[in-house]
């Protein structure tokens, strides 16, 4: 586990950004915390990092965008609206969870059951006595 503190978006935009770098086919990335926590921002970093230059932002009314023209396609999942498994499987989530790509979910929560063991868990918060920009961000890798 490892846990990061950022003070701006830029910052958790850079720690996406390398991890986005050293991603591999295969993962599963868990990206948990509230709304305007700073998930987006921290995805735009992971694209960047995996050589996507596409502008990346929610898919939350499509649940899944693909982007194929990084290193290693990348599946931005966002599970908000998900009922059940079910509506994940007409999408055809295994191909992305067991395929050659990397997978980032954000709102993993709701899909718990179906999230691989060794899915990788982030988490974002915020604490307000902190500061407005302050975000604690914990790897479980
Ligand atoms: P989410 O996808 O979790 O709903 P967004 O990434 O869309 O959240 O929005 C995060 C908001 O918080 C942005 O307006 C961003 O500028 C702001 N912000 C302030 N401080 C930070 C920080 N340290 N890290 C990330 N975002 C931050
Ligand atoms: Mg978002």
């Amino acid at each position: 586990m490892k846990t990061v503190i950022t003070q701006s978006p830029k910052e958790t935009f850079q720690l996406g950004m390398e991890l986005g770098k050293q991603a591999e086919a295969g993962q599963v990335y868990c990206l948990s915390g509230d709304l305007g926590v700073g998930k987006t921002v921290f995805t735009q970093g992971f694209a960047k990092g995996m050589g996507i230059e596409e502008h990346v932002n929610s898919p939350t009314f499509t649940i899944l965008q693909s982007y194929e023209e990084g290193r290693l396609p990348l599946y931005h999942f966002d599970a908000y609206r998900i009922g059940d498994a079910e509506e994940m499987e007409e999408i055809g989530y295994e191909d992305c969870f067991y395929g050659t790509g990397v997978s980032l979910v954000e709102w993993p929560e709701q899909i718990k059951d179906i999230i691989p063991e060794t899915g990788i868990w982030i988490r974002i918060e915020k604490d307000l006595e902190q500061g407005f920009d302050y975000r604690k961000i914990t790897i479980n890798k």
